[in-house]
C-alpha cells in the first residue's frame, strides 16, 4: 500500500501561521527557563516533583517551538551542492547511540559515486533524523532499520528508510504529516509534517509504504541537477 504524499496548501498557512507565533514566544520562554533554573536550589523538597514537572513541560513546549520555526523562512537558506550521502552518514553516526539503547541495529547500503545535491544541508539533515528517530521509536522491543540510498533509471536519487515496527494502518495514512498528528504518548505530531515540508522545497517527493505487523518503508526522491528553488 503506497500513498502519494502531496503538497498541501493549508499546512503551509498554518505552518506560517504557527511558525510566527513560535517566534514570538521564543524570547519569553528563555526567559522563563533561565529564571526557573535559577530557582531550583531555592525550591523545598516536598515541591521538587512540581519543579520536574514544569522543567519537562518546558521542554516539550520548547520542542515544539523549534519544530515550527522550521517552518517560517528561516534567515538564512544556503542552498549548496552537497555531498547527500554524507550527511546521511552523519546523521546515522549521529543516532547510533540511540538506536543502540533501543536495541536497534541501523544497517546502510549506499551506492558509490552519487551525484551532489543541491539542498539545505541542516534541512537535509533534520529530514533524516525525523524519519530515523521514528523508525527507532516504532520498535520498542528491538529490530532493524534499512537505510539505503540509490540513483533511479530517471536520474533522481531514491532514498529508503525502513523498519520493521508496528505499520501503519491504511486508513492513518493520510493523517501522516497532518499537525499534531501522533500516537504517542510524549509525541508531538510535528516531526513529519517539517519532513514533508522541507521535501517539498527541495522539489523532491515522499512516499510510504506500509504493512501491518510487518514495518514501514518512507521513500524519499531527489533531483540533483542544479535548480534554484
Ligand atoms: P511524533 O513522532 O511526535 O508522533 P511524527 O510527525 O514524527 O510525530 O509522526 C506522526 C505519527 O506518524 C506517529 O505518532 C506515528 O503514529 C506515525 N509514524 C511515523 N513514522 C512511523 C513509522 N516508521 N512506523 C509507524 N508509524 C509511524
Ligand atoms: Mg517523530
Amino acid at each position: 500500500m503506497e500513498e502519494q504524499l502531496k503538497k498541501s496548501d493549508t499546512l503551509n498557512v498554518v505552518g506560517e501561521l504557527a511558525a510566527g507565533i513560535a517566534h514570538e514566544i521564543r524570547n519569553p520562554m528563555t526567559a522563563l527557563k533561565g529564571f526557573i533554573q535559577l530557582l531550583e536550589d531555592s525550591i523545598q523538597e516536598d515541591h521538587s516533583m512540581y519543579f520536574n514537572i514544569i522543567t519537562s513541560e518546558l521542554m516539550r513546549i520548547d520542542s515544539i517551538i523549534n519544530e515550527f520555526l522550521i517552518l517560517a523562512k528561516p534567515q538564512l537558506v544556503e542552498y549548496i551542492d552537497k555531498d547527500i550521502t554524507k550527511i546521511m552518514k552523519e546523521t546515522v553516526e549521529f543516532l547510533t547511540a540511540q538506536a543502540v539503547l533501543h536495541n536497534v541495529q541501523i544497517r546502510t547500503c549506499y551506492e558509490n559515486g552519487l551525484p551532489n545535491v543541491f539542498c539545505e544541508p541542516n534541512q537535509m539533515k533534520k529530514v533524516f533524523i525525523n524519519l530515523i528517530k521514528n523508525a527507532i521509536e516504532v520498535m520498542p522491543k528491538g529490530g532493524l532499520i534499512t537505510v539505503s540510498m540509490e540513483l533511479t533509471a530517471d536520474n533522481r536519487i531514491h532514498i529508503s528508510i525502513q523498519d520493521e515496527g508496528e505499520g501503519i494502518p491504511e486508513d492513518m495514512l493520510t493523517k501522516l504529516g497532518q499537525p499534531f498528528y501522533t500516537t504517542k504518548e510524549k509525541g508531538t505530531g510535528l516531526g513529519l509534517m517539517v519532513t514533508y515540508k522541507i521535501i517539498e522545497e527541495h522539489n523532491g517527493s515522499i512516499t510510504v509504504e506500509s504493512e501491518l505487523g510487518v514495518g514501514t518503508i518512507f521513500h524519499i526522491y531527489l533531483p540533483f541537477e542544479k535548480y534554484r528553488v
